[in-house]
């Protein structure tokens, strides 16, 4: 049995934040854990992993890791900061910091839709395991707090906990609060989330 201690990677996202939530409903004592590696609404995401760690009054780590854009080169074209191996490369850092300050979980976004991509599904999850119980002696475990839930229920499960999320790239922060653009895939994406949540989905 782990402790009941969790580093759960933050990216101010519904998915996580959403984590952050249900692993305070289980008791455990988290650790957030925040990435920058040159995301387009880097000051957005810091601002709300501030204020979900605040909320439960938690320490988190902000962790520059920019060298990962520029160890692309030229490469880098997109707008979107994208980063082969990204869940991977984050989940591995994660538990590093697990080891160091003696948290024996990590903890990730992972949904019940999530299987466009293999860096967020079940099997790559357990893999990290796997991988990072290979080197230690103690416990060590890959934490998906909500495997069980599509992305409407986390909508469902924020609004109940009063939980501010973002997921529009083009975010910005006016007089302390959270302005999205409305109109990007993101933005849409969490419009139907939302309406589907509330029963009155389109489809
Ligand atoms: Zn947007």
């Amino acid at each position: 049995m782990s402790n009941k201690k969790a580093v759960v990677l933050l990216s101010g996202g519904a998915d996580s934040v959403a984590v952050y939530h249900k692993l305070k409903d289980e008791g455990y004592e988290c650790s957030g854990l925040f990435f920058e590696y040159g995301q387009p609404n880097q000051e957005v995401e810091r601002f709300l992993v501030e204020q979900t760690a605040q909320k439960f009054g938690e320490q988190f780590w902000v962790q520059k890791v920019d060298f990962l854009k520029q160890m692309r080169g030229e490469v880098q074209t997109d707008a979107q900061a994208f980063v082969p191996h990204r869940n991977t490369i984050f989940m591995l850092l994660a538990a590093n910091h697990a080891e160091s300050i003696g948290y024996e979980n990590i903890a990730i976004g992972y949904m019940k839709q999530d299987i466009a991509f293999f860096d967020n599904s079940i099997r790559h999850h357990e893999l990290i395991q796997t991988i990072v119980q290979s080197n230690i002696k103690h416990d060590f475990n890959v934490l998906l707090p909500l495997a069980n839930m599509m992305k409407s229920d986390v909508m469902k499960y924020l609004k109940e906990k009063n939980a501010q999320s973002v997921s529009c790239w083009t975010a910005k922060i006016v007089d302390d609060k959270i302005v999205i653009c409305g109109k990007c895939a993101n933005c849409r994406e969490r419009e139907l989330a939302e309406l589907e949540a509330e029963g009155k989905a389109p489809f």
